[in-house]
């Protein structure tokens, strides 16, 4: 497969990867390398980038049509970070980051309006300190002053320079509600996660490109209708509503209201 081919591959509104796809581009990165061509390597890593994002993404859309809620949220968790990534390089291989030729635009804003409909709303974070790291290119260890020539984050011959942990301790985990990395969210046991939301959603589009937005509004919760100060509060705490939830955010609920036609893309 040649660049070209792979970039029309990746320009179609692909419901489905192939992970051939990934394949041929990986073997073309390697094949560039073995030339001595570095921009075409880290080209192809840009590509790479761009065929994950879309895998992972057109992924978790199917998940999601299969009622595999907590799969497909780490799939859109992944595409998001792998765009973070890309989003470092794509300018100097392809120019601004608009112009949505790779759907990029698209999955940016989908992979939020997705996020927003799942009901996870806490999670886990860990803070460490690292004791010891080694560059993902040359293998040796980070230091100060003195170490290795690679940067953070650089591309090398088609591969991005990371500091990989060979050390550290941790020393908290928190629960926070907006993390970098959502990707593990909050279980408490025995609660049950409503997805109706994003039932519903599926019920009515057909393809991980096709347009709808969401709009969410904080409403009146029904069960808080009608309730007098002294009355036992509806949430079953056991006490009394005005010492409860009244004037708490207990009282509201998500609305959410969709526009959704069957066109492709925004
Ligand atoms: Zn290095
Ligand atoms: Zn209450």
């Amino acid at each position: 497969m040649v660049i070209s081919e792979i970039e029309r591959f990746l320009s179609q509104l692909n419901d489905k990867i192939d992970s051939r796809v990934g394949n041929k581009i990986q073997e073309a990165k390697k094949q560039a390398t073995f030339d001595g061509e570095e921009y075409k390597a880290n080209y192809l890593w840009c590509l790479y980038q761009i065929y994950l994002v879309q895998k992972n993404y057109t992924e978790a859309f199917w998940n999601m049509k299969d009622k595999k809620y907590e799969s497909a949220w780490i799939l859109l968790d992944r595409a998001d970070i792998e765009l973070s990534f890309l989003e470092r390089h794509y300018k100097n291989y392809f120019g601004e980051f608009i112009g949505d030729k790779y759907q990029l635009l698209y999955i940016i804003q989908a992979i939020k309006r997705f996020q927003m409909l799942f009901p996870y709303r806490l999670f886990f974070s860990r803070e460490s300190i690292i004791k010891e790291e080694k560059c993902s290119i040359c293998g040796e260890k980070i230091r100060l002053r003195g170490g290795c020539k690679h940067k953070l984050g650089e591309l090398y011959n088609g591969e991005q320079c990371s500091y990989v942990v060979t050390d550290c301790q941790l020393i908290a985990i928190s629960i926070v509600t907006d993390p970098f990395d959502k990707y593990t969210f909050l279980k408490i046991e025995g609660q049950e996660y409503n997805y109706q939301v994003i039932e519903f959603l599926m019920d009515n589009i057909e393809s991980p490109y096709d347009f709808w937005k969401v709009e969410k509004i904080s409403v009146q919760n029904p069960n808080y209708k009608n309730v007098e100060r002294n009355d036992r509060c509806p949430c079953g705490s056991g006490k009394k509503y005005k010492k409860c939830c009244m004037g708490t955010s207990n009282e509201k609920m998500d609305h959410f209201v969709f526009d959704i036609s069957r066109n492709k893309g925004i």
